[in-house]
């Protein structure tokens, strides 16, 4: 065991170059090793890619990695390519390769290359790929963002319900499932679909210290934002809008108030919604105001603020998009506008919905309204909400709140307001 140990920090060391693990993620590693399924409950930033990552390299035949989105999976593998000496031990499996590049992706993983062969699940299915994977030597599959399986999970995806029987198919190897979505419901959906209610489940504290939460009742919105944003300059925040119209408006409102902001949705332009998002990762811009379509894989490290023009569907996404803010452990001030008329209307849109649908949302609502009109430490709600307990006097961070102290003093604005 200790040699084996040594071995692992060794393996660490040589392929990422940290001195030691994060967490729980040696354990997790030794018992993924060891044949054990897995259930990896860690938040965002918490290092869940190594968990797979350094056992797949280490580890004889290629590991199937899940993945929602075919820009996260870019990302990985670029990532995990430059660790190696050896050139290419990651590859993508997905629509977007053609016939010569999918033979090199099956040539490479016969050839004992490809140790993490990304794949979208929707690829997973097709029948060839699946032929082929059935002929060769697989290590393990890993499913990230596995909260994409649950319909209480703040990204649904229809194709990760049946993954659980095309890996089945494909080999009996011990399967590990990763999410930084913690509520006790999806954590039981994940399970009970993968089928993997025996397996080890490692949960780590949802916290996040440094962050602190606001809720303000949403009156003058417009002007309270550019306050705010003139209070931090040239600090990087979010704005998160719920339409594509609203970020546009709003975006070009800072602009005009001096503010150096771009808008984000799915909307735009592929070129220009690249552009933007370079330009607030190179820090050319200060501020992106964004749907929630921003943000998923994104890691910029001191994101200053996240504000909520408007309140989110659920307080998972609440959780994940304020999540964005003060991920290098420096300061990151979560503001939210509540107004109960805009929960009105997001009911009026649910109530167009299939039923099933629009009970879970209906139920997600209601969290979220709980939220914004507690008058609890905000941190406890939120971690009460994934199964965790705090001591809103003692814990780590319970000071952090609108409701558990007084805000810290801002400086004073010195932008020109006239104008909002
Ligand atoms: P998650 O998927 O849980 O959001 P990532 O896998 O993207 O997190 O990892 C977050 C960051 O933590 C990455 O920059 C990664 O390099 C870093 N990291 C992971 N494990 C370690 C470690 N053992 N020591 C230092 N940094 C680590
Ligand atoms: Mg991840």
């Amino acid at each position: 065991m200790s040699a084996k140990k040594a071995n692992l920090s060794g393996e660490l060391k040589k392929y990422f170059g940290f001195s030691t693990f994060k967490g729980q993620q040696e354990q997790i590693i030794e018992n993924l090793l060891g044949g054990k399924d897995i259930f990896v409950l860690m938040p965002t930033g918490g290092g869940k890619s190594l968990c797979y990552q350094l056992p797949a390299l280490i580890s004889e035949g290629t590991a199937i990695v899940v993945s929602p989105l075919i820009a996260l999976m870019k990302n990985q593998v670029d990532a995990v390519n430059g660790l190696s000496s050896d050139d290419g031990v990651a590859h993508v499996l997905n629509s977007s390769l053609n016939k010569t590049q999918t033979k090199q992706v099956f040539d490479d993983i016969k050839g004992g290359k490809t140790k993490l062969l990304y794949v979208a699940p929707e690829s997973l299915i097709k029948d060839d790929y699946l032929d082929f994977l059935k002929e060769v030597k697989i290590s393990f599959v890993a499913i990230d963002e596995a909260h994409c399986i649950s319909e209480w999970g703040h990204d649904f995806r229809p194709e990760y319900r049946n993954l659980k029987s095309i890996i089945d198919k494909i080999a009996d190897v011990p399967v590990i499932a990763l999410t930084a979505t913690a509520t006790p419901k999806v954590q039981d959906d994940i399970q009970k679909t993968l089928g993997m209610n025996d397996a080890l489940v490692f949960k780590e504290s949802f916290n996040r210290p440094n962050l602190y939460y606001e809720v303000r009742p949403k009156v003058n919105v417009d002007k309270e934002i550019v306050k705010f944003i003139s209070q931090h300059k040239g600090k990087s925040g979010i704005v998160y809008c719920l339409s594509r119209r609203k970020v546009e408006e709003f975006a070009q409102l800072l602009q005009v108030n001096g503010i150096n902001a771009l808008p984000y949705h799915a909307g735009l332009d592929q070129k220009i919604r690249v552009a933007n998002q370079d330009k607030f990762l190179m820090e050319e811009v200060d501020v992106i105001v964004a749907t929630i379509a921003f943000g998923m894989g994104i890691d910029k490290p001191d994101v200053r603020f996240v504000i909520h023009y408007d309140f989110p569907k659920s307080l998972e996404s609440y959780y994940q998009e304020t999540g964005r803010a003060g991920r290098d452990g420096g300061e990151g001030y979560c503001l939210a506008f509540y107004d109960p008329k805009d929960i009105e209307k997001l009911e009026k849109f649910l109530a167009q919905k299939p039923v099933s649908e629009r009970e879970i949302g209906l139920q997600l609502l209601n969290e979220v309204v709980g939220y914004a009109e507690t008058s609890m430490s905000r941190r406890q709600y939120i971690l009460y909400y994934f199964g965790e307990n705090f001591d809103p006097v003692k814990g780590d961070g319970a000071d952090m709140c609108d409701n558990s102290s007084n805000p810290p003093k801002l400086k004073d604005a010195t932008a020109d307001l006239t104008k909002v």
